[in-house]
């Protein structure tokens, strides 16, 4: 096992349990220090610490699921042992082996102390997105360890990051999608042709509560993907909704889950420019949803990013009608929920009209976020009434 010795009085994050080391905290790297390659990390009175995978490029050097001086056995029971975990945290929920709602997110990354994997499950699917290399290292090991978790459960599990499937209980299966069950509503998941593992868990708690904004109004869902807001808002009674998205596919898939509820006839799926489409409208919607893709992913797009937000919202301040409810949103991680508010109250400002924050959003609870590692409170929302 690679060995990583930390400067003196270095060890500080690591004994908050922080998921991540950054280069600057090293002194010493003895062994090779190859790319996702597993490593130890002592203090530099040489006091073993915490066990994590290494990245020898970029500023964060270590990413650690294990924070104590023993050296475990690394293998399937190991991970198995994470799993069941965060499977136990989702039954608590009232997620797992629930029949109202069939997928949730059983891994949430650095949340579930697993930097670099997610894995969703959609009914009997388990999807994987794996972001590291060294999480694509011990893959298998995890897939061994969620099938000893999930059992009975699980007909296969697909890494999205490869587009392979890394195990399937019946050779024979065709299944590129499925469908499942949210709150009782149903949807079709993706997982092979989809954006992210296939749909959008966490906003799953958000759709349900604009329902209760819904019943007999207007509603714009814009940056819609599959429709999974509009879903929700026919269900309650919406009088129209209109679905928009840039992409065709997202537009389809939108569509077919609206039919698979019911509700098509108060339904419009709109392929456009979210930019452009909230330009020229005028006061028609009485409910707008803005649920964008993360515009900044790295902290130096973030003014880039400000300008998207605000400009989005602020067209939905201008044209909402008044008394209207806007639900805006933003899913990039360097976009801090401060900084999220004073974009919005930018655009309410340049807008002229009095608006007001009823609740403030975040994402589902299936999506936990490690307390020392802030960075996982990526998604805000704030529920505002325009005046
Ligand atoms: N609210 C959705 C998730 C939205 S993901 C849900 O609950 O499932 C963001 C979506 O924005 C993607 O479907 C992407 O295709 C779309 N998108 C990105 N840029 C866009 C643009 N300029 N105009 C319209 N849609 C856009």
């Amino acid at each position: 096992m690679l060995k990583i010795i930390l400067k003196n009085g270095k060890e500080r994050s690591l004994l908050n349990f922080h998921p991540w080391l950054f280069s600057g905290a090293i002194a010493k790297i003895i062994g090779t220090a190859e790319e996702g390659a597993i490593a130890q990390v002592f203090d530099a009175q040489q006091q073993p610490l915490a066990i994590g995978h290494f990245y020898p490029k970029g500023s964060i050097a270590v990413r650690l699921f294990h924070f104590g001086s023993d050296v475990p056995r690394l293998d399937t029971d190991f991970w198995a042992q994470k799993i069941r975990r965060a499977f136990e945290l989702r039954r608590t929920l009232g997620l797992a082996d629930s029949s109202h709602t069939t997928a949730y997110r059983l891994i949430h990354a650095e949340g579930d102390n697993l930097p670099g994997l997610i894995v969703d499950i959609y009914g009997d699917t388990a999807v994987l997105q794996i972001q590291t290399s060294g999480m694509e290292r011990i893959k298998n090991e995890i897939a061994a360890a969620l099938v000893l978790v999930l059992d009975t459960r699980l007909q296969r599990i697909y890494d999205k990051e490869n587009g392979i499937y890394l195990w399937q209980r019946d050779p024979a299966d065709t299944h590129d999608e499925g469908i499942v069950t949210e709150n009782n509503l149903r949807f079709y998941a993706h997982w092979k042709e989809g954006q992210k593992t296939g749909f959008f868990l966490d906003q799953r708690d958000n759709r349900r509560l604009l329902q209760s904004y819904c019943a007999g109004k207007t509603v714009l869902n814009a940056f819609s993907y599959s429709g999974g807001f509009s879903v929700y808002a026919l269900a309650a009674g919406a009088a129209r909704v209109d679905s928009v998205d840039v992409s065709q596919k997202a537009i389809t898939w939108a569509n077919q889950n609206v039919a698979l509820n019911g509700g098509s006839e108060r339904h419009r799926g709109i392929v456009a420019d979210c930019f452009e489409y909230l330009r020229q409208i005028h006061d028609e919607y009485e409910v707008i949803v803005l649920d964008p893709p993360a515009f900044a992913k790295h902290k130096s797009a973030e003014s880039k990013a400000a300008q998207g937000y605000k400009q989005i919202n602020l067209q939905a301040f201008r044209h909402i009608r008044a008394g209207g409810f806007l639900f805006t949103f933003s899913c990039s991680q360097v976009i801090t929920r401060d900084l999220f508010r004073k974009i919005v109250f930018a655009a309410a400002a340049d807008s002229k009209r009095k608006v007001r924050i009823v609740q403030q959003l975040g994402q589902s609870n299936d999506h936990p976020i490690n307390i020392y590692h802030p960075e996982g409170d990526y998604l805000k929302g704030l529920v505002l009434q325009v005046e």
